[in-house]
């Protein structure tokens, strides 16, 4: 068989521990028999991070400008531990971070659904996507512990010398202060990455603050979704027949429990972070969770949502055996080349995508599985697989 051709490449961005070592099963097993991989690769390893200073993660994200689309292998953010373990110059910056302050953009997560792992909530038929604002609120406040009786004022300077002051409260004793922010352009990005997602994936978008508390922060989120709504994507979603749906977080959030799923879920950055987790886990394992960066200049970056998976890589130094999920793994693979077909017009490399991700849930379906979806499985017949039997079994899935 002659292997599917690419012309454009993918920038492959390599990652730690055991994903690092799925990666590369992945790459050998299942892409490189298939198809004349073409990649600009990039090593984030921390080892190599620590070489260049970081800098191959700022060449990689700027990398994925060019290129449009990118796969990246989880990596490991460091700590104290981490600069010991691996004597680094310096404690550098979560690549994740690094790459979405180059990208700007929306972090979207879907889980990927299987017959046999069942969600939690029974309605859920369909994958609920969650879209996760990813700047400013509350992770990038200002807080003060107030330590007595005394006033609090919100202040604005404006460079105009205009001052605009709000008295938030009179302490009578100790107390608390916190000070978030957002900026107009990051919404505004945050709202066209969202409705372009759910054109892309023809789903309706769920968009949801608390405007009714916040009258100026939140309602200005809400303001500038309907206003670029109306301006710039009321007529594509009329035309296919979608709905862009806005509502309170705490209505939201109950219509979420009895929905059949099959939307995206527009959230604020704290709104998300703790949703993107409850959705999640409720679909069933991080392990089974994709998640994808879309940013604003028309850049893709695919990955799974979970980690190194440091306890599993400890395990398999060892020299013990090992059962990693690799699914969500294979999944940033399978998105990154169908994205790449479609961009290329290249049906084959979009055709091999289905292909991949249907034989994945195909093993998975007929019972090979690794241990943590063995251990929450409906299925009664199950075939306990280690990390590379796994993926060699759906080979022989393909094969087939
Ligand atoms: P983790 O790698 O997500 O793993 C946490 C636990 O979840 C594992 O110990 C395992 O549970 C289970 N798990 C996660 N993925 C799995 C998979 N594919 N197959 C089977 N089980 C899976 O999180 P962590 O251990 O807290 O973090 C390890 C490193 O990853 C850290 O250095 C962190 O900085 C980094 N990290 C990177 C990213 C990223 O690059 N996007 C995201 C998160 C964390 P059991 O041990 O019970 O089997
Ligand atoms: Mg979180």
């Amino acid at each position: 068989m002659e292997k599917i051709q690419m012309t454009t490449p993918i920038v492959e961005m390599d990652g730690d521990e055991m994903t690092r070592i799925l990666w590369n099963e992945i790459k050998e097993e299942l892409l490189s028999p298939y198809i004349d991989l073409k990649t600009e690769y990039y090593d984030l390893g921390l080892e190599h991070r620590n070489e260049t200073e970081d800098k191959v993660t700022v060449e990689s994200a700027k990398a994925t400008l060019k290129y449009g689309v990118a796969v990246k292998c989880a990596t490991i953010t460091p700590n104290a531990a981490r600069m010991k373990e691996y004597s680094l110059k310096e404690m550098w910056k979560s690549p994740n971070a690094t790459i979405r302050a180059i990208l700007d953009g929306t972090v979207f997560r879907t889980p990927i659904l299987v017959k046999g792992i069942e969600p939690c909530v029974k309605n859920w038929e369909k994958p609920i996507t969650l879209a996760r604002h990813a700047y400013g609120d509350v992770y990038k406040n200002v807080e003060i512990k107030v330590p007595g009786p005394g006033k609090a004022e919100l202040v604005f300077q404006g460079e105009d010398g205009r001052e605009i002051r709000e008295e938030i409260h009179c302490f009578q004793g100790p107390g608390i202060l916190q000070g978030i922010h957002n900026t107009e352009q990051s919404i505004e990005s945050f709202a066209r990455c969202c409705f372009q997602y759910a054109i892309d994936l023809k789903q309706d978008l769920w968009f949801a603050t608390k405007d009714t508390i916040s009258k100026k922060y939140d309602h200005t989120f809400k303001d500038l979704f309907q206003e670029i709504y109306e301006r710039e994507y009321e007529e594509k979603f009329k035309e296919l027949n979608l709905e862009y749906f806005y509502t309170l977080i705490d209505d939201a959030v109950a219509r979420v429990m009895k929905a059949k799923g099959g939307f995206i879920w527009a959230c604020k950055n704290y709104d998300g972070d703790v949703m993107s987790d409850m959705v999640s886990s409720a679909f069933g394992s991080l392990a089974m969770m994709t998640s994808v960066l879309v940013s604003p200049k028309g850049a893709y970056e695919y990955e799974a949502a979970h980690g190194t998976v440091q306890r599993h890589y400890y395990k398999h130094l060892k020299g013990e055996e090992t059962s990693t999920n690799s699914v969500a793994t294979i999944f940033a693979w399978s998105g990154a080349l169908r994205k790449r077909g479609e961009l290329d017009k290249n049906s084959e490399l979009v055709e091999f995508a289905n292909r991949l991700e249907r034989a994945t849930i195909k093993t998975m379906e007929e019972g090979k599985m690794t241990k943590d979806l063995a251990l929450i499985t409906s299925l009664k017949e199950v075939c306990v697989q280690n990390s590379q039997d796994f993926i060699k079994a759906i080979r022989q899935t393909m094969d087939r």
